[in-house]
């Protein structure tokens, strides 16, 4: 039988480099063919094969009601017949606003753009501009989009400099970026103590999503809130994938901690492209064309695009929505957990809100360290076991995974099933 995906594949290959439009898919983590998906409803994708997968990826986490809830379709469908994009106000994008501003802990005001790129770039040039500060602080492993300043990895001491981890990115730009390891309060301390002055903003993930699912000590949260504090540093929530993702208020709300700025993404978009960055009015007041940091986008407010957004937003805040989506993602974890024991193999899992990680390791990781250290061989293993057997999961060791409220209590006793066959083989 003919392949279709590795026919488009091949095809994509030669007029997109590495055939895709963002590195993960390539599947480079994992080997094998990427899937090139042609449909998806609720809890399940098909491929250009006419296969079936359970998803557990959710386009990277947007697709919190499952693929083409039929509201959220005829909200776009019903903004699209009215024009697709302006360039000037509209009364959706207000109404946006003032949801995510009545939902969302401290946000007095929020502009809205087009990705989660977008939302941390313009929010760490808002910090510096309201500091008038250069430094950044960020952590090991925290993935905040793809623009200069956000794309370093740790210098060789502590206390140094970061060095560009991608090429283009001038160390000109990179110098200007602390990398301190994640859950370290003596490094946060440190750095702190030294050159807490020049710190314009520290920005993180709060729950770790893009180096695997790690989670924020007690201890680490409190120092960011405190140091930021006392030396006047903005602290930075990039909830792009943790907003509506780990509860309805974020991890801020989860946490109980105050942040300055808050990026949104993904989940706010319902699958579009939808972004937004807020925080405090004094701050927000800084952006053009109130205040003298610029920042702006041809799209942005998209009504087509917000039609989807808010509509998702109506959706997930119904009473119980967060209670079931949590018990469905920790019977997956749970589930895969006991099926690993069971024969043998040296995994543990964790969930928190619909968002999970998956370890092969028997302790969960609380660092980049400890996440490289976990078993990337047991981990591709797993995911072509389970990609064959109709389980999309990320093909990457590095990556969160997502369940859906589409997703039922079925479809997860199926794919702890197919994963128990898995680690029979493994163990
Ligand atoms: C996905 C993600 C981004 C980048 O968002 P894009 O829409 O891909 O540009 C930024 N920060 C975090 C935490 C993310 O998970």
């Amino acid at each position: 039988m003919s392949d279709r995906n590795q026919e488009l594949f091949d095809r994509a290959q030669r007029s997109i480099p590495g055939g895709v439009n963002s590195p993960v898919r390539a599947f480079r983590n994992v080997g094998g063919t990427p899937r090139f998906f042609a449909r998806a409803q609720g809890s399940r994708l098909w491929d250009a094969n006419g296969k079936a997968y359970i998803d557990y990826v959710g386009s990277w986490g947007p697709a919190i009601l499952g693929h083409a809830h039929p509201d959220v379709i005829r909200a776009v469908q019903e903004k699209a017949a009215l024009g697709l994009s302006f360039g000037a106000p509209t009364e959706i994008e207000v109404e946006m606003a003032e949801t995510l501003c009545r939902l969302v802990p401290n946000l007095d005001m929020v502009r809205l753009v087009s990705s989660g790129t977008e939302a941390t770039m313009s929010a760490i040039r808002l910090a510096r501009g309201f500091t008038g500060r250069d430094a950044i602080v960020k952590f090991e492993g925290c993935y905040h989009g793809h623009a200069d300043s956000l794309l370093v990895k740790a210098g060789s001491g502590l206390l140094t400099f970061g060095n560009p981890s991608s090429g283009g990115v001038p160390a000109d730009f990179a110098k200007h970026t602390i990398v301190l390891p994640y859950n370290d309060v003596t490094a946060l301390e440190e750095v702190f103590a030294n050159r807490g002055g020049e710190i314009a903003t520290v920005i993180l993930e709060p729950v770790v999503g893009n180096m695997n699912l790690v989670m924020p000590s007690r201890a680490f949260l409190d120092a960011l809130r405190a140091l930021c504090s006392k030396h006047g540093s903005i602290l930075i929530f990039d909830e792009v994938m943790t907003g509506f993702r780990v509860g309805p208020k974020g991890a801020q709300g989860l946490f109980g901690i105050d942040a300055d700025l808050v990026t949104l993404g993904k989940v706010i978009g319902g699958g579009m492209p939808v972004g937004a960055f807020g925080g405090r009015r004094e701050i927000m007041e800084k952006i053009s064309p109130l205040g003298a940091v610029y920042q702006a986008g041809t799209l942005s407010g998209s009504p087509v695009a917000v039609a989807a957004g808010l509509e998702t937003l109506r959706l997930i805040s119904a009473p119980g929505f967060y209670e079931n989506l949590s018990a469905r993602t920790k019977q997956l974890t749970d589930g895969l957990a006991a099926a690993a024991k069971q024969h043998g193999v040296a995994f543990c899992a964790q969930a928190v809100g619909g968002m999970f990680g998956l370890y092969f390791s028997t302790t969960l990781p609380s660092s980049y360290n400890e996440v490289m250290a976990c078993d990337k061989e047991g981990f591709n293993r797993f995911f072509h076991g389970m990609l064959d057997a109709g389980h999309y999961f990320a093909p990457a060791s590095f990556e969160a995974g997502f369940v859906s409220a589409a997703h039922t209590e079925a479809d997860v006793a199926a794919t702890i099933a197919a994963a128990d066959a898995v680690f029979a083989a493994l163990g």
